[in-house]
């Protein structure tokens, strides 16, 4: 089964009540996140374009790529946001072994908290690459204290075969008060991203709504 939908229908999120599809919420809140970075530029882009609406979002990080760009990484806690785990090597669940994904997610957890120091962890917060997880590997990773992240909109911002206007159409038409939203600070999503990011930002910001990290909802 490969099928990708723009919104998180409920009866997926009803068979898998214990992973966090959206925030219940009446407050005009906002949950955007941003996966598969640190990247050179993107990121820091990505940050400057948040700070520009007074927006917090939530970075799911690959582990390798913090190794790589600890200053970018450093630049994403510098400014309030919060930190999930996407993997170090951006692993597909349903192709590795239970006992090597859970040391994947360990290692980059590891990675994550010695960077951490003045920014207290107050839950684990992860991100599985491709939503895709066995529920063996989601039922340990709980039990090692995460939780799983999956979402409520994906701007579908990777896909090159989309414009940049379906992305931001996506987003705009599906996220409502408590929606937790998926876009990429990668090369691949640029395109569709750095259209999009800001004209959602000045959509939601305009109709009252607030951009939030998920451990700010989760505190
Ligand atoms: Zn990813």
């Amino acid at each position: 089964m490969k099928i990708a939908l723009v919104k998180t229908p409920s009866v997926a999120k009803k068979m898998f009540p214990n992973y966090t599809w959206d925030i219940e919420t009446n407050r005009k809140e906002i949950f955007l996140t941003f996966d598969d970075g640190p990247t050179p530029e993107i990121t820091d882009w990505t940050l400057n374009t948040l700070k520009d609406f007074n927006a917090k979002a939530t970075f799911f990080c690959i582990g390798e790529n913090i190794l790589k760009y600890p200053d970018i990484f450093q630049n994403i806690l510098n400014e309030g946001h919060a930190i999930g785990n996407h993997t170090q090597h951006h692993l597909k669940g349903w192709r590795t072994t239970t006992k090597d994904y859970i040391q994947d997610v360990e290692a980059t957890q590891m990675i994550i908290n010695k960077r951490h120091k003045n920014h207290p962890i107050q839950c684990k917060l992860f991100r599985p690459p491709y939503g895709r997880i066995k529920p063996k590997q989601a039922k340990q990773l709980m039990a090692l204290g995460f939780q799983i992240v999956m979402w409520d909109v994906l701007s579908f911002d990777w896909n090159q075969a989309i414009s940049e206007k379906t992305c931001l159409e996506n987003v705009i038409s599906k996220s409502k008060e408590g929606s937790i939203v998926v876009f990429h600070d990668s090369i691949k999503a640029k395109k569709n991203m750095a259209y999009a990011l800001p004209k959602v930002l000045e959509h939601f910001t305009s109709k009252g709504f607030e951009f939030k990290t998920l451990q700010s909802s989760m505190a």
